[in-house]
């Protein structure tokens, strides 16, 4: 059998995610593992969505990590080069550059039963691990709808997370193609620039106004002598927002005062009725993800801006046809259509025990326990797993609690020793399911009356967590190992003892077994 470079623990991308993993591996006195990154560079989606406009709209001093404060964020919503930035900084700080591969997208990874350890093919290489964190993210594989006709458009097509720099859209007649958080960005980035552009709006969504406005050089230099007030800074994001999150997740109808405050945003700047009409929403606001926008509909209001409320049916060369059959010429089109969610393409690479894919697996929906391991994939967890996101508040609090879960898995794994693989136990995942699922309904994702990219094929919300960021704090704090089977093989150069085999079979875990 070939032998290839082993190692303890192989993590998959390097976005908030895979770089949170390398930090925390460390912290823990993990230092044999490595960093698979497809790219060239750390930073995941904040390395791939670089359009015109892209910014995060939670407040950068929520949007970062605990262990690595900013005192120098220059806005309240830090634009993408400066988050892109402080994930390199991230990287340098912590000494993760020797950590990481780049250029090595995982091509499979397959269980390899008999030594209980992942076998990894990569485009730079083959290597196997011990334990597999796969943080690839939600948001990393753009989804472009299979619109007919396609292939017959002359001109320009970019999705929002691979923007074409070189393409010049000064001039040009565009089409923008989705009104979701990128799209809502993008619009007033380009619309000064563009001689037309054609919004193609299936649903319009809720608009918030954006409340951001440079970090003063006081605020600031107070944040570098003080730590203590950018901690506290965080302390007030992150309460407001878990306050709010029970309006989300047990009172929708609360959420009827917030929509007063967005139709208001716009009444102000839309005085056209027709046009205020077409941009109104008929669903709760919350069920989508709510935009936060100062500057989204003033420039639909411009005079070379058209809504086409409707969706894009079809392309005849440059000729786009919407739904509603309205007619549209253009040079370029851009598809703010989002991402590979709940149908995650890495899923399809993932061969866990008896030649099963993740993907198959996942087909009925996804599912997993805590949101980090998936019964029939030992010792593979994934960070922002299902039903670990958010529909207000920050990713990296959720990607915290994930990394706490990774530390002890690993600490437990040291304490059963190395010749030991944990398999998420079919009935524990079930039963986490149950509980998550039980809580989706009363949410506003569930009851608000709209379809969203929270929900699957089969209408089930496998994405958000129904609860606080503080629930889901507890409830990854330790892995309970009665909800694992421990896998054990056999020193490779022991005698076989006599009695039952526990090669590749299943025993309920049971510490210090
Ligand atoms: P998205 O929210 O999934 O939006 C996709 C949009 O494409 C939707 O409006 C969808 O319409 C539309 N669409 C799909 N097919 C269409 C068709 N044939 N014709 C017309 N419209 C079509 O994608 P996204 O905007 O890239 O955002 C994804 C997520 O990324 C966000 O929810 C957020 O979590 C994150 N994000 C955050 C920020 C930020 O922090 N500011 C910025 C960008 C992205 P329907 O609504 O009818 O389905």
């Amino acid at each position: 059998m070939t032998e290839h470079e082993h190692v303890r623990v192989a993590v998959i991308g390097s976005g908030f995610g895979g770089l949170g993993a390398a930090v925390r591996l460390r912290r823990e006195g993990v230092t044999d593992f490595v960093v698979l990154e497809r790219a060239g560079s750390v930073g995941g989606t904040w390395r791939d969505n670089s359009y015109p406009g892209c910014a995060c709209d939670v407040p950068s001093h929520l949007y970062s990590f605990s262990f690595a404060p900013n005192p120098d964020w220059p806005r309240s919503f830090s634009g993408q080069e400066h988050i892109r930035a402080y994930l390199e900084h991230v990287t340098d700080v912590f000494g993760l550059r020797p950590h990481l591969r780049l250029n090595s997208e995982v091509k499979v990874m397959t269980w390899d039963g008999e030594r209980l350890r992942w076998v990894i093919e990569t485009s730079s290489g083959t290597l196997s691990a011990d334990i597999v964190v796969s943080a690839t993210g939600p948001l990393s594989d753009p989804k472009v709808p299979d619109i007919p006709g396609i292939d017959t458009f002359p001109g320009k097509v970019f999705h929002s997370a691979r923007w074409d720099h070189d393409y010049d859209l000064r001039g040009k007649r565009v089409a923008m193609i989705g009104t979701g958080a990128s799209a809502a960005q993008i619009v007033p980035a380009i619309q000064p620039d563009v001689a037309k552009l054609t919004l193609f709006q299936r649903t319009p969504p809720w608009v918030m106004p954006r409340v951001d406005r440079a970090i003063s050089g006081a605020e600031r230099l107070l944040h570098r002598t003080l730590p203590v007030t950018a901690q506290l800074r965080r302390a007030l994001l992150w309460g407001i927002r878990e306050l709010q999150v029970q309006a989300f997740t047990k009172r929708p109808r609360e959420l009827g005062l917030v929509e007063q405050v967005a139709r208001r945003n716009l009444f102000r700047a839309v005085k056209d009725p027709e046009l205020r009409a077409r941009l109104t929403p008929d669903y709760r606001i919350g069920c989508k993800r709510i935009l936060l926008s100062s500057t989204y509909y003033p420039a639909l209001a411009q005079p070379n801006v058209d809504v086409v409320a409707s969706g894009l049916g079809e392309i005849r060369g440059s000729t786009l046809v919407a739904d509603d059959g309205s007619e549209a010429e253009v040079d370029a089109i851009v598809f703010g259509t989002g991402f590979h969610v709940t149908d995650m393409p890495i899923a399809d690479r993932v061969v866990g025990v008896g030649g099963r894919t993740l993907a198959e697996a996942w087909a009925p929906g996804m599912k997993s326990l805590r949101g980090a391991t998936a019964a029939g994939f030992p010792n593979w967890m994934t960070i922002i797993g299902p039903n670990t996101g958010l529909g207000n508040s920050s990713m990296i609090l959720m990607i915290e609690s994930q990394l706490n879960y990774m530390a002890d898995y690993v600490r437990q794994l040291d304490v059963l020793g190395d010749r030991a693989a944990l398999d998420a136990r079919p009935a524990a995942v079930d039963a986490w399911n149950h509980r998550v699922q039980e809580r989706m309904k009363r949410t506003v994702w569930s009851t608000g009356g709209c379809t969203s990219w929270y929900l699957d094929q089969n209408g089930v919300n496998t994405t958000v967590w129904p609860g606080t960021t503080t629930e889901f704090r507890g409830a990854t704090r330790r892995v309970d190992l009665a909800e694992y089977d421990l896998l054990r093989a056999p020193a490779p150069a022991q005698p076989v003892p006599s009695g039952p085999s526990v090669r590749g079979t299943k025993k309920k875990a049971e510490a210090g077994a």
